[in-house]
């Protein structure tokens, strides 16, 4: 019993602090100035049309399998904390920036999170196909490995990860001109 109640205490926190994180993103991205806005677009517009391209490769395999299928986003265990529960749809800081760009992205039902589930969850993601962030793109279950041609995968997925790991957080919050 004093497990279970430390188990929910846990995820309580958790969901709280993914709030305050996600809070804190949307903070930032509205305070971007003019010249930080017009480099996230650019890197936005690359981020989307790779996580789109991908989407489109899956879309059948999804269609097919998940439906019927009771893991991933549609895990339901309220007496754990598991991967999900750190964070508002699986978003880092760069990721959200990168998908927030021209977009409004719909409510977090947060109310989901209490038992674990995705708070865009609501009878399959209702968050738009290219407005993933990188987690869930990346996220592949062996059902769909062996559906899918994973070596293609794996190219978009590189050229996201080297768009991340070169994305200037420096020029996007209008840094880059401090000595
Ligand atoms: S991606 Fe895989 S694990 Fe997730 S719901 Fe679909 S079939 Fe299930
Ligand atoms: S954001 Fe969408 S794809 Fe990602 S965990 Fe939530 S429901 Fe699943």
């Amino acid at each position: 019993m004093r497990k279970a109640n430390d188990s929910k205490e846990r995820l309580l926190t958790d969901i709280k602090l993914a709030q305050k994180k996600f809070e804190c993103y949307e903070k930032i991205y509205i305070g971007l100035g003019e010249e930080g806005k017009r480099y996230l677009q650019s890197q936005s517009k690359l981020y989307k049309e790779k996580v789109a391209d991908i989407q489109k490769i899956i879309q059948s395999s999804l269609e097919r399998n998940c439906p019927t299928c009771i893991n991933c986003c549609k895990l339901y265990t309220p007496e754990l904390s598991i991967y999900i529960a750190g964070t508002i749809g699986c978003f880092e800081f760069i990721d959200y920036l990168l998908v927030r760009s021209d977009t409004v992205l719909p409510n977090p039902n947060l109310e989901n999170m209490k038992n674990n589930l995705c708070p865009y969850w609501d009878e399959g993601c209702i968050l738009p196909s290219d407005c993933r962030s990188f987690s869930c793109t990346k996220y592949f279950c062996d059902v769909l490995k062996t559906e899918i041609d994973m070596k293609i995968i794996s190219e978009h997925l590189s050229v996201i990860q080297a768009l991340l790991d070169n994305f200037s957080l420096k020029k996007c919050l209008g840094m880059n001109t401090l000595t």
